[in-house]
């Protein structure tokens, strides 16, 4: 059983930059297929952030609850997508499933839920289907599979999406370890201890209890398209990973004061904070009341692009600053390439940007 944790802003971003340090340590030797970082997690866990997003009454921290706590929760997962892309790929799921069945569930399920996440469950949230088997629920009973589900096999509670007679709907179903699942067709180039894989559902009983919310909460905005401001924040940090690298490289090969390196780690900064004043800002939008919901959803659909395309110019500058030493293994540089790359990879990147122009265009005066 963990120690009840006692949640304090300053602690919550040290624990954050502790467990970054971890995962950084461990991360080469989990660049493996199937792998996952069960440590990592543990260590998340005992830092109390499996429960920091919960709020105080429920025995959290209310992390990321308000604007304030918001841009903190940016920078916790900064620092873990720093220290492990595959780790804050991970514990973004987690943030997110807690977030819906607070904002969604009964007070029964949230006391549950907490009590899970206190005693150090990861939860995940699973919506991609199967195209020729997507997930269905009728009668009680579940057909077919989820994919591109990270944590597959280690997550012990899993939000799914499932579509119902009575339209889609969320579902929080308990899994043990390995159950169901199949990680064979994980064979991305990065992201690989993110055991993001397959999951069977066929034929699994599922109560009445589980079922969280109404037919389309999932799908209900801003929660739905401005959630996607955490994951932006991790891919900010594995950015930030990337140029530290790269400075670090320059200076140990006494490559520093070449002034073709200089404009390019001076362009890399410039576009990383750019990325972070976006993220924190869209954090902080989402977190607060004052914004109609169509401006927040736009907000966060522009971040989008803005972190896509400065993660994409700090990683084609680390590449061409390093040269060919950063496309070797064991460079670290190499491997965060990678998982960036593969990270960056998001649903619908065109159609978020044109969502965001159209609703510039429609304002007056101003769009925030
Ligand atoms: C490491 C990792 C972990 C993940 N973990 C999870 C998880 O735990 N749970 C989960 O549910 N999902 C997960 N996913 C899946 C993720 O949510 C997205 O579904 C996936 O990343 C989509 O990427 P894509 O490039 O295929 O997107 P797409 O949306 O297919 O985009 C690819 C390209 O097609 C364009 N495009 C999109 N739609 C259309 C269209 N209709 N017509 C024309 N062009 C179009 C896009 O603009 C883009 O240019 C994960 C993904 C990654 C990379």
């Amino acid at each position: 059983m963990l120690e009840r944790p006692f949640f304090r802003h300053p602690e919550m971003l040290a624990s954050a930059q502790r467990v970054a340090s971890f995962a950084r340590l461990r991360a080469q030797k989990l660049d493996r297929d199937g792998a996952f970082p069960e440590d990592e997690i543990t260590a998340l866990a005992e830092e109390g952030l499996l429960a920091a997003p919960l709020p105080p009454k429920l025995g959290g921290g209310g992390l990321g609850q308000d604007a304030g706590s918001a841009a903190l929760l940016a920078q916790v997962l900064m620092q873990i997508g720093a220290g492990s892309l595959p780790l804050g790929r991970i514990y973004e799921g987690h943030v997110n499933a807690l977030g819906l069945v607070l904002a969604y569930g009964g007070p029964e399920q949230q006391r549950r839920a907490a009590a899970d996440a206190l005693a150090g469950r990861l939860f995940g949230v699973w919506n991609t289907d199967d195209r020729q088997r997507p997930l269905c629920m009728e009668g009680g009973v579940l057909r077919g599979r989820k994919i591109l589900a990270s944590g597959a096999g280690w997550v012990g509670r899993a939000l799914v999406t499932a579509a119902t007679p009575d339209g889609p709907l969320m579902l929080l179903l308990p899994l043990s370890r390995g159950e169901r699942a199949d990680l064979s067709g994980w064979t991305a180039q990065g992201m690989r201890a993110s055991a993001t894989g397959a999951v069977d559902f066929e034929g699994m009983r599922v109560p009445s209890s589980a079922l969280i919310g109404e037919a389309g909460d999932y799908q209900r905005q801003p929660v739905f398209s401005g959630g996607a401001w955490r994951f932006l924040a991790v891919q900010t940090g594995g950015a930030a990973e990337l140029l530290s690298l790269m400075c670090r490289h320059l200076r140990e090969l006494g490559r520093d004061s070449d002034p073709h390196q200089r404009v390019r780690a001076g362009e890399s900064a410039a576009a990383l904070e750019t990325a972070t004043l976006w993220v924190e800002r869209a954090a902080r939008h989402m977190a607060q009341d004052a914004l109609p919901p169509e401006a927040k959803v736009a907000y966060v659909n522009l971040a989008r692009g803005v972190v896509e395309r400065a993660a994409l110019e700090i990683l084609t500058h680390a590449q061409r600053s390093v040269g060919l030493m950063g496309f070797m293994r064991p460079h670290p540089m190499e491997r965060v390439a990678r998982d960036l790359a593969t990270y960056l990879r998001q649903p619908a990147p065109d159609l978020a940007l044109q969502m965001g122009g159209a609703f510039v265009l429609e304002q007056e005066g101003g769009p925030w």
